[in-house]
């Protein structure tokens, strides 16, 4: 394959890397062309949960594509979509009563940043200020991505973010989150988005459940919605089936997505408490909540998420999770002494560390290096910088995992060693 148009994403084409071609999947493995079996460690980019191709998730959507493909969703529903709302609600926290389709986790932020603000113009208050968390990643749309870190990633496109309010990631010291998270909410800002316990493409930065409570009680005294994405974190990822949940956290209004297919397709939902739903509540046709996409619920994606969610009533999806986590923290265990290895850290399933020296000048090369190397080793690991994360499908064979490890290790041994 000499040239190809394809444009791909977060990918410098001009580095002339190659990019495989892959054919089929299953479990936590992708066959490519050449004939590689590559062990997919990152559950390609964080939303393959039970495994590539599951056999009760590809059934459900075969069947679903026998019978209703696509449909306009603004004024008419079909069952897969209403089965998959009351499940929803069903297994989420009471107070989240309503459910808003969308298509990506980006769209799931955007969406809860529009009721946010529609909540507070339909009550007639002008609050409007967005208060987000240091290091945040909230998806790559204009909203979403005014909400999360300014960096390399969106510097380009400045002009069109919008200003909002930041407080420190929570470090050894909360202190310093909670007091400017105070100050903004005396303030009077519209809304708090905060991704629960793992901050992900920032960098796999873990902050405790404690912090977590003590940031929603906060957004609680002053009126200020607290938004969760829970977009990576949701699904089992950090040990629970939402990071919320380990801190006894009910949000305002909650973003899904990633996962809830389990990996399948293309599908996000935005859960609102009733409050936000009664601000639009109205016969006044200016209150209506203006957003769609075309393929808003499609059909076949929420048959995908509804298999999903049988999965989870059905099998001992925790338990899996449990036991993945615990081998996680054992590997994680024989690299976190190594001169190389810092701050080896895990939350349910995710496991992360910082390879290199940290005085080191290389460091800025280091992750593409990385990249390249356990590419060779037939990994799928796309390290973060110089922070290497492992973030397997729950389903992965203890040889796929312990190969990993292995390349891990490896990798920070050539550091010591260059
Ligand atoms: C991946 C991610 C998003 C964006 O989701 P897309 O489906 O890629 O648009 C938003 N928030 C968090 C926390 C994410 O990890």
């Amino acid at each position: 394959m000499t040239h190809s148009p394809v444009w791909h994403p977060f990918t410098q084409h001009g580095l002339g890397d190659p990019v495989p071609l892959v054919t089929h999947a299953e479990g936590a493995v992708l066959h490519t062309e050449d004939r590689r079996r590559v062990v997919d460690a990152i559950s390609s980019w964080w939303v393959t949960t039970h495994g590539h191709c599951h056999p009760r998730i590809m059934a459900a959507i075969a069947d679903q594509a026998q019978r209703l493909d696509q449909m306009i969703f603004a004024g008419w529903t079909h069952q897969p979509a209403e089965d998959l709302a009351r499940e929803l609600c069903r297994i989420l926290p009471e107070e989240l009563t309503r459910v808003f389709f969308s298509d990506s986790g980006s769209t799931a932020v955007e969406v809860a940043l529009k009721m946010a603000l529609g909540f507070w113009t339909h009550r007639g208050e002008g609050r409007s200020r967005i208060v987000v968390m240091e290091h945040s990643y909230h998806g790559d749309t204009i909203g979403a991505m005014s909400v999360g870190a300014r960096g390399v990633f969106n510097a380009a496109y400045a002009p069109m973010l919008f200003d909002v309010g930041r407080v420190p990631f929570p470090g050894n010291d909360p202190q310093p989150t909670l007091d400017a998270l105070e100050a903004e909410c005396a303030g009077g800002a519209a809304a708090f988005i905060v991704e629960p316990l793992v901050l992900g493409a920032g960098g796999m930065l873990m902050y405790p459940p404690e912090v977590l409570a003590e940031m929603r009680a906060i957004c609680a005294r002053h009126g200020t919605l607290f938004i969760a994405d829970e977009v990576m974190t949701a699904w089992g990822r950090t040990g629970t089936l939402t990071a919320c949940e380990q801190a006894d956290v009910v949000p305002d209004i909650m973003c899904l997505s990633k996962g809830l297919t389990g990996g399948a397709m293309p599908l996000a939902v935005t859960m609102a408490s009733e409050p936000i739903w009664d601000a639009h509540y109205s016969t006044d046709r200016t209150r209506t909540f203006y957003h769609s996409s075309s393929y808003t619920a499609n059909p076949v994606a929420c048959a995908a998420a509804n298999a999903n969610l049988a999965i989870w009533r059905e099998e001992p999806v925790l338990e899996r999770i449990a036991a993945l986590a615990a081998k996680q923290q054992a590997h994680l265990d024989t690299l976190a002494d190594h001169a190389m290895v810092r701050n080896a850290r895990r939350c349910g399933t995710i496991a992360a560390l910082e390879l290199g020296d940290p005085g080191g000048s290389y460091l800025s090369d280091l992750g593409p290096k990385l990249l390249r190397r356990f590419r060779e080793a037939d990994l799928l690991l796309r390290p973060l910088g110089n922070t290497v994360y492992v973030m397997p499908p729950y389903c992965i064979e203890d040889d796929d995992l312990a190969r990993i490890w292995a390349e891990i290790g490896t990798a920070a041994d050539a550091i010591a060693a260059d």
